[in-house]
């Protein structure tokens, strides 16, 4: 069902090492999560244009650094671009209609932003519009290259969302330039445009936009596909098989948050944004995951000690590395 699967489990094996982790955390870059290879739910999952062996480079792009599944439903495919670990894994979702793509998310580094905008234009369409889905870099560190790479192309976000990118990207970007160089933006590129909630049509394709705050991020968008029967949920949901972040200490509403998404009954495949996409179960193991870190963080004192017990309380999990970062913001302002 997932010929990519070793693709992604290649990829993940290329995880940032600890040291370098916690760099790019000093840079206080944002909350981004891990990124392991899921048991992807969607059926009809590929590695685009690739006739070789799962996760192998396609011959349209050789020197390709992300990796792209396409998921078909019927006349709409949904292209996922994961970029590798030093773009921390972030994927940016394209959803391509009869006549044009809508983009969601923008990548943390120009590079992959710049194999985006490649990949897109081979799909011979237009970008009808971008939408960022929430205001942590990872998702629109890259957006200054497809803004100019499809200058037609306006950007959506919920409001506030695009408060959020002006108040702080400047910090962010300065923090991205010190530990990338040239492979970070060099402005900060912000929403013009607002997503309302609710049923939109866009190019004969049924979005059901909903806002949802104090999650993983304080203020985070998720997009219902009611005919594909998909639901984007970015950074609401994780992988089964890696840490989730925990650093914004939203854990009560969170799972208030999951609760609202399990009742979405018919959605039974869900994107996430740093990984392959994922079943409904996905719902059932961020609960659990916030649940006990939850009760984890209630009973120790600092840091060390919250990190140390969730990693226990999940050893089997990938990517503990997040655990780190998640300790080191719960425990930077007062509880
Ligand atoms: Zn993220």
């Amino acid at each position: 069902m997932l010929s990519s699967n070793s693709g992604f489990q290649r990829l993940s094996q290329a995880a940032l090492s600890r040291s370098r982790f916690l760099r790019l955390a000093a840079g206080a870059l944002l909350p981004f999560v891990g990124l392991r290879p899921s048991a992807a739910a969607a059926r009809n999952l590929e590695v685009a244009q690739n006739s070789g062996a799962p996760g192998t480079k396609d011959a349209a792009a050789p020197g390709r650094m992300g990796t792209i599944l396409v998921s078909q439903f019927g006349p709409v495919k949904i292209h996922s671009y994961l970029s590798p670990a030093d773009g921390f894994q972030v994927n940016t979702q394209m959803i391509e209609g009869p006549t044009a793509v809508v983009i969601f998310d923008g990548q943390l580094l120009l590079p992959y932003a710049d194999e985006v905008a490649s990949y897109v234009q081979t799909l011979g369409k237009p970008v009808d519009r971008i939408i960022l889905s929430h205001a942590h870099t990872d998702h629109w560190g890259g957006l200054q290259i497809l803004t100019e790479r499809f200058p037609d192309a306006r950007v959506f976000a919920l409001d506030g969302i695009a408060d959020q990118v002006r108040a702080r990207g400047p910090a962010r970007l300065d923090g991205l330039r010190r530990t990338y160089g040239d492979k970070a933006a060099t402005k900060v590129t912000v929403p013009t445009e607002t997503i309302t909630e609710g049923l939109q049509r866009i190019d004969g394709v049924t979005y059901d936009f909903k806002r949802f705050v104090d999650a993983e991020s304080d203020l985070q968008l998720a997009a219902l596909l009611p005919e594909q029967k998909v639901l984007m949920a970015f950074d609401l949901v994780f992988s089964p098989n890696q840490h989730a972040f925990t650093g914004a200490n939203h854990f009560d509403h969170w799972m208030i948050v999951l609760e609202s998404l399990k009742a979405l009954q018919v959605y039974d495949t869900i994107t996430i944004g740093h990984d392959t996409p994922v079943d409904r179960s996905a719902i059932d193991s961020t609960m659990t995951y916030v649940k006990r870190a939850k009760e984890i963080h209630a009973a120790s004192a600092d840091a060390k000690t919250y990190s140390e017990s969730l990693r226990a309380a999940f050893p089997n999990l990938q990517h503990a590395e997040w655990v780190d970062l998640s300790a080191k913001l719960l425990y930077a302002s007062p509880r």
